[in-house]
C-alpha cells in the first residue's frame, strides 16, 4: 500500500436544521410536516390528481422560529435551500427586484441539479415587503417584483424535477396582497406563535445543551419568569447568562445569571421599542 498516511479532510460542521432542534411549536411542526409530505408523496399526489403544493406561509411574531422551520423543512424533504428576505428588495430600482426573483428560482433549480436533489425549497422572509397590498400607484418596483414571483409560482409543475416549494414568512399577514393568497399560491398558512411555558422550557433546554450549567439551575422557574418571550429572546437569555457567568469567572451558569439575563433582555427590548417609537 502507498505508505502515505491517510489525511483526514476537514469537513465543515453540518449546518442543517432539524425539527428536533426547534423547541415548542408542536402544532406548527405537525402542520408543516403534514404539508411537506405532499412534496415527498408526489407519486400519490399525481395518482389522485391533487393540485401540487407550491407555497406555504408561516405567520407569527418575530423570533419565533419561522426561519428555523424553513431550514428544517429543507432537511426533512432532502431539498436544497435558498433564501431571500423582503428587506433586500427595499429601494431597488425598477426591474432589479424582478431579476432577483428570477435568479432565486434559477439558483434553486441549478443547485438542485448540482447536488442531485429532487426538491428545492425557496424561503422568502418578510414577504410583506414585496407582497404588500397595493395602495395607489406609487409602488411600481414592488409590483414588478411581486408579478415576477407570481409568474414563477404559476410556472411550477409537479411533474418536473426539481420540484419547487416556496415557504414565505411574515408577521403582518393582513398586509398581504390577495393575489398571493389565491389557490395555487400561498394557500396553506401555518401560525408560528410565541411559545407557551412548555415550549419555553424546551427552547431553554435546547440552548443550554452546549453550555456548562450549574447543578442547582432550575430552568422550569426561568420558563415561568420569561412569559411572553420569543425563542430568539430565550436564546438571548441563555447567551447573556453565559456572559455574566464568564465575567464573574464562574465555572458554570447559575440561577442568578439567568434571572439577571431575563431582566437584561426585557429591558433591552423596552429601550429598543422606546427608541423606535
Ligand atoms: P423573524 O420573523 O424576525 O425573521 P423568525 O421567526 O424567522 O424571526 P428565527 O430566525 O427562526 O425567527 O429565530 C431566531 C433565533 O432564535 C434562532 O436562530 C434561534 O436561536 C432562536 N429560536 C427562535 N425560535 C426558536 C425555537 N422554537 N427553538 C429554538 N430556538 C429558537
Amino acid at each position: 500500500v502507498g505508505g502515505g498516511q491517510q489525511r483526514k479532510t476537514e469537513r465543515p460542521k453540518p449546518t442543517y436544521m432539524t425539527f428536533e432542534q426547534i423547541g415548542g411549536q408542536d402544532r406548527a411542526k405537525q402542520e408543516l410536516t403534514e404539508a411537506l409530505d405532499f412534496l415527498i408523496k408526489h407519486e400519490e399526489i399525481k395518482k389522485f390528481g391533487i393540485r401540487p403544493l407550491k407555497g406555504i406561509l408561516l405567520t407569527g411574531p418575530p423570533g419565533t422560529g419561522k426561519t428555523l422551520m424553513a431550514k428544517a423543512a429543507a432537511h426533512y424533504t432532502n431539498s436544497v435551500y435558498v433564501a431571500a428576505s423582503g428587506s433586500e428588495f427595499v429601494e431597488m430600482y425598477v426591474g432589479v427586484g424582478a431579476g432577483r426573483i428570477r435568479d432565486l428560482f434559477k439558483q434553486a433549480r441549478s443547485q438542485a441539479v448540482k447536488e442531485k436533489k429532487e426538491n428545492a425549497i425557496i424561503f422568502i422572509d418578510e414577504i410583506d415587503v414585496i407582497g404588500g397590498k397595493r395602495e395607489g400607484g406609487q409602488q411600481k418596483e414592488y409590483d414588478q417584483t411581486l408579478n415576477q414571483l407570481l409568474t414563477e409560482m404559476d410556472g411550477i409543475y409537479s411533474n418536473t424535477v426539481p420540484r419547487i416549494l416556496i415557504i414565505a414568512a411574515t408577521n403582518r399577514k393582513e398586509m398581504l396582497d390577495s393575489a398571493l393568497l389565491r389557490p395555487g399560491r400561498f394557500d396553506r398558512h401555518i401560525r408560528v406563535d410565541l411559545p407557551d411555558k412548555k415550549g419555553r422550557l424546551h427552547i431553554l433546554n435546547i440552548h443550554a445543551a452546549n453550555k456548562p450549567m450549574d447543578e442547582e439551575v432550575n430552568l422550569d422557574k426561568i420558563a415561568d419568569q420569561s412569559f411572553g418571550f420569543s425563542g430568539a429572546q430565550l436564546e438571548s437569555v441563555m447567551n447573556e447568562a453565559a456572559i455574566y457567568a464568564m465575567r464573574e469567572a464562574k465555572g458554570s451558569i447559575e440561577q442568578q445569571h439567568l434571572t439577571s439575563a431575563i431582566d437584561k433582555v426585557m429591558l433591552g427590548e423596552k429601550t429598543d421599542r422606546e427608541a423606535t417609537s
